[in-house]
This record gives C-alpha cells, structure tokens and sequence, in this order.
C-alpha cells in the first residue's frame, strides 16, 4: 500500500518536473514522511549502544524508507546505475535543464596512474577554475554559484565532517551533543539509505546536513547526466529519510570545476570547501598519526598566534571511522582554547536557511553568539544546537547536558578502523 503511494506521488512528482518552468522546484515533487523538527529515534541497539560493532549491526529499514531498488541506483556505484538516467523521473529533471547554458568544459579523464590527468590544462590560468588544478574557489564563468571555503567571522572554526552517516558514531554524535556543539555533516547518499536512523540524528542534533555525493568519485570524470544523477539522488535520499533537501554539497576530493559547479547550481546546491584540510582520514593508513595530529595542532595554533583576527577557516575531516571520530573528540578541547567560536558552516556564514526547507532556521551568527553569552556555565562550547528549532532565538542553553556513558568516550577513542571508503 505504501509503495503504490509511493508510486502516486512519483507520477505526481514528474508531472510537477516536466511541467515546471524552474528547475529548481525539483525538490518539491520528492517524497517524505519523516517531520525533521520533531524526529524521534526507534530506541534499538544500534541507534544506543556505543559498541561500533553493535552499532553497524544491519537493521530491518522501517516502512516509511523501504529501500525499493528499482528506484534507487545500486548502492555505491555511479548514481547512473540500475538505469536511473532514463526513469521518467530523472529524464523529466534532466530536459527541464538548459545544457546549452552549461560552460563549455570537457569532461576530465584519469591517468593510467588513476590520478586526475592534468595534460594539456593550464593549470597555472585554471580557465575553469579546477579546484583540483589551483584550489580555486571563485568561478570563472556566469551563473555559479561562488564556493563557500572559510567562514567569514575571526576566530572561527568551522566545523565540518565528511563521508557519514557512519553507523559506528553514536559516542560522537553523544560527545558533540554533550558539548552543544553543531557540526556541517556531508552525507554520502548510499550511506543515508543504509543507515537511516544515523541520518535522522544528525538532524535531529541540529547539524547541518549536506550533500557528499550517491558514490563518493572524482566528479569532474563524470558526464554531466552522471555528475547531475549524483547529486539529484542523494538529495532524495536525504529528504526521505530527514525530510529536508540540503542546499550545499562538497565534492569528494574536492574535485569540483565550473562544469561540475553549474550542474550543481541547477539544483540549487553550493559548493562547500574548506580552508584547512586534515588528512585524518590517512592516519595510520597513508600516513603516520604524529603527522596528522601535527596538522591538528597547526591548524589549533593559529586560532590564537593571529592567522583567524580577520576570518575563520573551514577544516576538513571526518566521521569515516573510529579513528577519526576518535581524534576529533580529541582535539575538539585544545580547538575550543584556541577559537573563540567553533560552529557549523551555516552558522559562521550567517545562512538562516540551509535547507529547501524554510521550516528550519538556523540562528545568524549574532543571535548564536548571544546564546553562549547568555549562558549561565559561561562554558564557551554552549553553541546552537538550534538548527532543528523553528524558534528564532533558540540558542539552546537550556538544553540539558547530557552524559556520555562512562564507557563512551573510551569507545570513542579506540582505534577501531573499519573499511576506509576514500
Ligand atoms: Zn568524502
């Protein structure tokens, strides 16, 4: 019964696509049942035990997120895949996009090294501004939307991790919750259908969800249907199981050029950088934990040596697994020392709307900054945890503190390293 009125609102939804003179009214034809300000998670062991391997336990997906794969791409490969480039849905989407306008790039190719093949690309001009090529932020062609890559306050530390939901986080999400600290969360769509209750959390923590892409690939090797597919499904997914659609995403890699941000633009979405990249994903896989831990430690210092007096930065790292979330819990004090502010990327850039959504409003910087102020702990870690509040002024300092189970911390920051994915 559900899946014929899944069915209904899809033949409702195209009619909306193909009749629809704005793309960017995509978002409106997808389905959802889940109301993102009053999300109440299923109290099972995999959504509270801090075990990551109780946690990553599979469950039986509730009704409401049946995963119908033969509407969805297989999970992990292209978003192309399992035929979705020609459902009606997405070729509906797709020809109500004017191509035409598109920046004239071509698609990149992979050297037999598998690295990106720069051959032949001036790379030092970066026409198309590649990020890979030059680290450029700023497009070079009309009609894209302009990369977010530090936040604009001092003394900030933007707070973002990639590559979730994990289904081993639940002492993580505990920790930041226990700090009152919201975080951009970049989401990768077949981890979304995987883990749904993981996803949920996060809006329900008041993080800022974002889009990571169907397959986690170098996009600008991608076609534009593929590139377009990508995004398009993991915004679906996401607003199943969250019911917000994300208005910002960032490359994998941070592979991204002008191409590639257009698409991007069609549906709506911002390309969200970063200023200072971590590599901890690499500690002790590529890369030995002091190295990491000493990037850390620079990107720390320069919260208070004055680098951060005249802006904040956006650091890179993740909740891919143990060990990341593990070394962001413990890095989180020595940031909070250093920065006066450590926030979510909607926050620190004064974006009240993050999502399709307008129900949801996150607090402008000054409104979060007079939250903490307000404070009775005069802790500086009181952040928002707003983002799920459809009050204006809902700095939540009277939220309690939660604690983390004696034992969570300790979970956290054992060094499990499960299947590295980049
Ligand atoms: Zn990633």
């Amino acid at each position: 019964m559900y899946i014929k009125s899944i069915a209904a609102s899809i033949v409702v939804g195209q009619t909306l696509v193909s009749a629809a003179t704005n793309v960017q009214d995509y978002w409106k034809s997808f389905n959802s049942t889940t109301d993102p300000l009053n999300i109440t998670l299923p109290s099972i062991q995999q959504t509270t035990s801090n075990d990551p391997t109780t946690e990553c336990v599979n469950y039986e997906t509730p009704a409401q997120f049946k995963y119908d794969s033969t509407q969805w791409p297989t999970m992990w490969e292209t978003a192309t895949s399992n035929g979705m480039n020609t459902s009606a849905e997405f070729t509906a989407l797709y020809n109500s996009i004017k191509w035409t306008d598109m920046p004239n790039i071509p698609v990149r190719t992979l050297g037999s090294d598998g690295a990106l093949n720069m051959t032949g690309y001036d790379e030092a001009n970066d026409p198309d501004c590649w990020w890979s090529a030059s680290t450029c932020t700023k497009p070079k062609h009309q009609n894209v939307n302009e990369d977010i890559y530090q936040c604009a306050e001092p003394e900030t530390w933007g707070l973002t991790y990639d590559d979730g939901p994990n289904c081993s986080h639940n002492a993580f999400y505990d920790y930041l919750e226990q700090q009152k600290l919201t975080a951009s969360m970049f989401y990768i769509g077949s981890n979304v259908i995987n883990w749904p209750y993981g996803a949920m959390r996060g809006i329900k923590d008041g993080h800022h969800i974002a889009d990571h892409t169907w397959s986690h690939q170098l996009m600008t090797t991608l076609t534009n249907q593929e590139v377009l597919a990508e995004l398009y499904y993991t915004q679906k997914a996401i607003k199943l199981v969250t019911g917000i659609t994300p208005l910002h995403w960032r490359p994998a890699f941070g592979d991204v050029d002008d191409r590639v941000r257009w698409i991007a633009t069609q549906l709506g979405l911002t390309t969200i950088l970063w200023s200072e990249d971590t590599d901890d994903w690499a500690a002790g896989v590529n890369e030995p934990l002091a190295t990491v831990q000493q990037n850390y430690d620079d990107f720390i210092q320069m919260g208070s040596n004055g680098t951060m007096s005249t802006h904040g930065n956006i650091v890179l790292t993740h909740e891919i697994n143990n060990m990341t979330m593990s070394l962001a819990v413990k890095n989180i004090p020595n940031i909070q020392k250093n920065y006066k502010h450590v926030i979510d990327v909607a926050t620190c850039m004064n974006i009240s709307h993050p999502y399709q959504e307008t129900t949801i409003k996150f607090p402008s910087f000054d409104e979060y900054v007079s939250g903490k102020t307000s404070s009775t702990g005069g802790n500086s870690s009181s952040g928002s945890g707003s983002g799920s509040s459809n009050s204006s002024d809902s700095a939540g300092t009277s939220a309690g503190v939660k604690s983390l189970p004696t034992n969570g911390l300790a979970v956290a920051i054992a060094l499990t390293i499960l299947a590295a994915l980049v």
